[in-house]
């Protein structure tokens, strides 16, 4: 890492290099080239080692930081002092991490280019220079007693509430589809910090990202109640730091996450395009990485494909695990019904569950949900969900498939197809099915065709690859950025709501 550097300073040999030399001669030296400034070292070396001990373990932290002093500060260059070769080897790897505590805690005041280490033989037990590590560990202790609850309580004040207990390894059903994400997690739950690192689960929504996510967080917290995990999603992550900036406390910021062993952000493609948050994103990324602190990461794509995410950004995520989880098979699909209903204590016949398995195309969300409300029939109106009850939940959800052992009773009146979808919103926006599918990128053209593919994901649900297809062979990750703009300005403009609004009931949509 550039500006990090392992220093053996002809000054600093150890002692018996110089036998006719006191021992106070180091430390004259040292302060002699620090005395135009009235800096206090001590002091200076005490505000780094504040944030950086919450990184490390405690036993970690005290060994070899225990005898080390800040020798001198020059041209933005910090010189730390161990007392052997054997500190100077061991401490080598902290190097980055100390950097950075410096740069984040001494920031403008004293700016930090360099970190040196440099032996310097006269440190010893009770050295003045020393800094007192006792009133920096109580923090730590504080982290060591923390008891498991739903909320994780860390160093000042950060506290993790995220973390869902029913999200669990043993609750996620694995199949072909899932398997070699679960295999990771469960490699990352068992070594936190060296299996895989960053571990990075991406696929689409309702695929089980955040059950898998949420569940490794679990599993580490259960093992080990003393670490700190914290499960953010990056929107979380993005209001903090816009706070932070706000605020003008970036610095705090930075310093909470530091202190988390195990940082887990779904959904990270919300990362994109917010260049503040990227940059601390990066910077605590590096920080925990560089301490071996175990990252996890979720996603809708893949890296490579998070197009608006900085390349150094992208980077990082790539040089770790990457897994991807699909829809799953119908084996699955029937197995993860049947453990639903086991831990809703609720007994489902062998037909309906299949029927439903093999009629639920979309995601395990949607296979979640289409049990809920079958429950909810049952529950509510006492109407024991058969193939005939459960039939136009799921005929909705299908449009124009037709169900599989299921004779739909009732003709749907909406529209069908990709094409009649194109040419009404074609009509609407007085342009032609043609310019839809066409290349044109005028705002005039390119917002109703970003319209008719979120119709015909959003009503028709047709993959993002299909609706590609349909409309001039476009990626399906375009599709994808279509859709979720859509419905983004949705939320946003009241003009654009009330359009889709009167476009969905022209098109027969707004019944369900
Ligand atoms: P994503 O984060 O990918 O959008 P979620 O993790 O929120 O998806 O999953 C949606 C729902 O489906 C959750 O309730 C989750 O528990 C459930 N789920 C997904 N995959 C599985 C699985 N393989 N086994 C059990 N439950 C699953
Ligand atoms: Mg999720």
């Amino acid at each position: 890492m550039i500006g990090v550097h392992v220093f053996r300073r002809k000054m600093c040999r150890p002692r018996s290099y110089f036998p006719h030399v006191s021992p106070s001669f180091f430390t004259t030296a040292t302060l002699m080239m620090d005395t135009h400034t009235t800096l206090d070292l001590k002091e200076l070396w005490g505000r780094v080692l504040t944030p950086l001990q919450s990184l490390l373990k405690k036993s970690e932290f005290l060994t070899w930081f225990g005898e080390s002093v800040l020798l001198s500060y020059q041209g933005e260059v910090l010189t730390i002092g161990v007392p052997s070769d054997f500190y100077l080897q061991n401490m080598t790897k902290y190097l980055p991490i100390v950097q950075e505590a410096a740069q984040s805690t001494l920031a403008n005041e004293y700016p930090v280019q360099e970190v040196r280490l440099c032996v310097d033989a006269t440190i010893h037990k009770g050295d003045k220079r020393l800094v007192s590590l006792q009133k920096l560990t109580k923090s730590i202790d504080r982290l060591e007693k923390r008891e498991l609850s739903g909320e994780v309580t860390l160093v000042e004040g950060l506290t993790s509430k995220l973390l869902n207990p029913k999200y669990s390894l043993e609750n996620f059903i694995v199949g072909p589809s899932s398997q070699l994400a679960f295999a990771a997690c469960q490699a990352v739950a068992q070594r936190p910090g060296t299996a895989y690192n960053p571990l990075f689960i991406y696929g689409d929504v309702g695929l089980g990202k955040t059950h898998l996510l949420q569940a490794v967080g679990n599993a580490i917290h259960k093992k080990d109640k003393k670490k700190a995990v914290v499960y953010s999603t990056s929107e979380k992550f993005l209001n903090e730091v816009v706070e932070a900036v706000q605020k003008r406390q970036t610095d705090k910021l930075r310093s909470k996450y530091r202190q988390i062993d195990v940082l887990i952000i779904d959904d990270i493609q919300f990362l994109a395009n917010k260049d503040q948050t990227q940059i601390e994103f990066f910077h605590t990324f590096n920080v925990l990485y560089e301490a071996r602190k175990q990252i996890i990461l979720s996603s809708d794509r893949p890296p490579k494909e998070l197009v608006l995410l900085e390349p150094r950004l992208r980077s990082r995520f790539e040089s770790g695990m990457i897994v991807d989880v699909q829809f799953p098979d119908f084996e699955t699909r029937l197995a993860i019904l049947r453990e639903k209903c086991q831990e809703r204590g609720v007994m489902m016949s062998h037909d309906v569950l299949e029927f439903i398995a093999h009629n639920c195309l979309h995601s395990v969300r949607e296979l979640e949900g289409i049990l809920n409300q079958a429950l909810a029939q049952y529950e509510l109106v006492h109407k024991i969900p058969t193939i005939r009850s459960i039939g136009p939940i799921l005929q909705k959800l299908n449009k124009n498939t037709p169900l599989t052992g299921y004779v739909a009773q009732e003709h749907t009146t909406h529209a069908q197809t990709e094409a009649e979808v194109i040419a009404h919103i074609a009509r609407y926006y007085k342009v032609s099915s043609e310019d839809i599918c066409g290349d044109s990128r005028k705002k005039e053209i390119a917002l109703p065709r970003q319209i008719a593919m979120y119709f015909c994901k959003v009503e028709l649900g047709k993959t993002y690859e299909r609706i590609g297809e349909m409309f001039g062979g476009r990626l399906h990750t375009t599709v994808m950025h279509a859709v979720q703009k859509i419905q983004t300005l949705i939320k946003k403009e009241g003009s654009l709501a009330r359009d889709i609004a009167l476009l969905s009931e022209e098109l027969g949509f707004t019944s369900h």
